[in-house]
C-alpha cells in the first residue's frame, strides 16, 4: 500500500537552480529546489480529489492558516471548485475563512503561538472545517490552533498541510491530508518565507546560509 504523502528523502539534493526560473533577486540565496511548482500542482489537484471524496456532499469551511497557507489554499481551492465543476454526482459546496498565527523568529519555532489576526471564528460552529496550512514543523502550532478551534465547536476539524517536515522534536501530530514529507531543512517559497522575503518564489527551495545571513532581522 502506497503512504498517504509523496516521502523526499534525507539524501535528496534537489534540482539545480539553473534547471528552472527562479527570481534574479534570489538567485544568491538558495541552495537547490526541493519542490518545483508544476509538481506542487499535482499533488494538490490528488489531495483536493481525497478531500472531496470524504466529504461526500456536505458544504465546507476552508480555513487558510495566513500567510505562509496562502498560495496552498488558492490552488487547493480552485482544484476542489473545478471538481465541483466537473462531476455531476457529487457537490461540495464551500465557504472560506482566514486566520492568522505566529510562532516563528528567523529560522526558529519560538513556542509562542499567537493568533494575531483573521476571521471571528464564530462562524465555524456546527461547520465541518478544513484547516488548510503550509507546513507542519514540529506540530505545536497545529496542536495550538486545534485546541482553539475546538473551544468554537465545529462540526468535524480535517487538517491539509502541503509540508511536514521529520523532526527528532516533533510532537507526534500527523495531518489528514499531507503533501510531502520533507528532510529537516528550512525551506522558502510558494509563500512560505525567512522574514517576509521569499514569498514571491514559486518553487519550495532550500534557503543557504548566505540568505539567512543577509535576510537576518
Ligand atoms: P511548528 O509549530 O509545527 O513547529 O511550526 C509551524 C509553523 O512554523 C509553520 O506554520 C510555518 O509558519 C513555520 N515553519 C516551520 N518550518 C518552516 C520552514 O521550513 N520554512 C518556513 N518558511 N516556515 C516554517
Amino acid at each position: 500500500m502506497a503512504e498517504t504523502f509523496i516521502k523526499i528523502p534525507d539524501n535528496y539534493s534537489g534540482y539545480h537552480l539553473s534547471h528552472f526560473c527562479v527570481p534574479k533577486h534570489y538567485e544568491e540565496d538558495l541552495e537547490d529546489i526541493m519542490i518545483p511548482w508544476g509538481l506542487i500542482q499535482d499533488r494538490t489537484e490528488r489531495l483536493a480529489r481525497d478531500v472531496f471524496q470524504d466529504v461526500k456532499n456536505e458544504p465546507l469551511t476552508a480555513l487558510c492558516v495566513l500567510k505562509g497557507g496562502y498560495r496552498f489554499f488558492t490552488d487547493l481551492l480552485d482544484k476542489l471548485t473545478a471538481l465541483n465543476r466537473s462531476q455531476a454526482s457529487v457537490s461540495v459546496p464551500l465557504y472560506v475563512d482566514f486566520i492568522r498565527l505566529k510562532s516563528y523568529e528567523n529560522t526558529d519555532s519560538t513556542g509562542d503561538i499567537r493568533v494575531v489576526g483573521g476571521d471571528n471564528m464564530v462562524s465555524l460552529s456546527g461547520r465541518n472545517v478544513l484547516v488548510v496550512e503550509d507546513i507542519i514543523d514540529t506540530g505545536k502550532t497545529m496542536e495550538k490552533l486545534l485546541a482553539i478551534l475546538k473551544n468554537h465547536q465545529p462540526k468535524s476539524v480535517r487538517v491539509a498541510s502541503l509540508l511536514v517536515k521529520r523532526k527528532s522534536d516533533s510532537t507526534g501530530y500527523r495531518p489528514d491530508y499531507c503533501g510531502f514529507e520533507i528532510p529537516d531543512k528550512f525551506v522558502v517559497g510558494y509563500a512560505l518565507d525567512y522574514n517576509e522575503y521569499f514569498r514571491d518564489l514559486n518553487h519550495i527551495c532550500v534557503i543557504n546560509d548566505s540568505g539567512k545571513k543577509k535576510y537576518l532581522t
